[in-house]
């Protein structure tokens, strides 16, 4: 079985915890410690082969902390996560895909899926969908709004981060 490691990253408070857990685990968590950095591991089965998922959810907040984290250096994809009901985690995409490029030395090869969540919480969005789509579209990345809460496209974006992840390590 091969392995695939996937990297939560956004700013704090998004979701990252609680997509994960809900992801390996299926519940979600109303206050997951936001200081802790875990890993986590779920076994799926991708056209008919399985396949091993390492997923880091990482933690902290610092402008910098993303670049000097090693653990980022071994990620293979990335999910870049923002809550739509904060304006500023959005702001923050560009900038830490950057530097996810740059920790990765590669100008835009690096497999990563931009992530709206919270969608549950509408009456409070503050990121227009179409502004992520149109930002999402000017990187050439998939992009998904997701609830941690409901579980809506939750499996979608693993998956669509383990199948890039795949075709890049495993091409066929
Ligand atoms: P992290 O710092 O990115 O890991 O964020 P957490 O996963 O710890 O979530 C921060 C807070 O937002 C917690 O209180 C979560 O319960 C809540 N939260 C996370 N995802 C969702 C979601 O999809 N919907 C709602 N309503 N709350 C969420
Ligand atoms: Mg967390």
């Amino acid at each position: 079985m091969s392995d695939l490691k996937i990297a939560v990253v956004g700013g704090g408070g998004v979701g990252k915890s609680a997509l994960t857990v809900q992801f390996v685990h299926s519940k979600f968590l109303a206050d997951y410690e936001p200081t802790i950095e875990d890993s986590f591991r779920r076994q799926v089965k991708i056209d008919e082969k399985v396949w091993m998922l390492h997923i880091l959810d990482t933690a902290g907040q610092e402008e910098f902390s993303i670049v000097n984290d090693t653990h980022l250096r071994k990620g293979d994809g990335f999910l870049l996560i923002y809550s739509i009901i904060d304006f500023a985690s959005f702001s923050e995409i560009p900038k830490i895909r950057s530097k996810i490029l740059m920790i990765k030395e590669e100008t835009s090869n690096v497999p990563i899926v931009i992530v709206g969540n919270k969608s549950d919480l509408e009456k409070q969005r503050k990121v227009h969908l179409s502004e992520a789509q149109d930002l999402a579209k000017s990187f050439q990345t998939p992009f998904f709004e997701t609830s941690a809460k409901t579980r809506y496209n939750v499996d979608e974006i693993f998956f669509s981060i383990a199948r890039m992840i795949r075709n890049q390590k495993f091409p066929e």
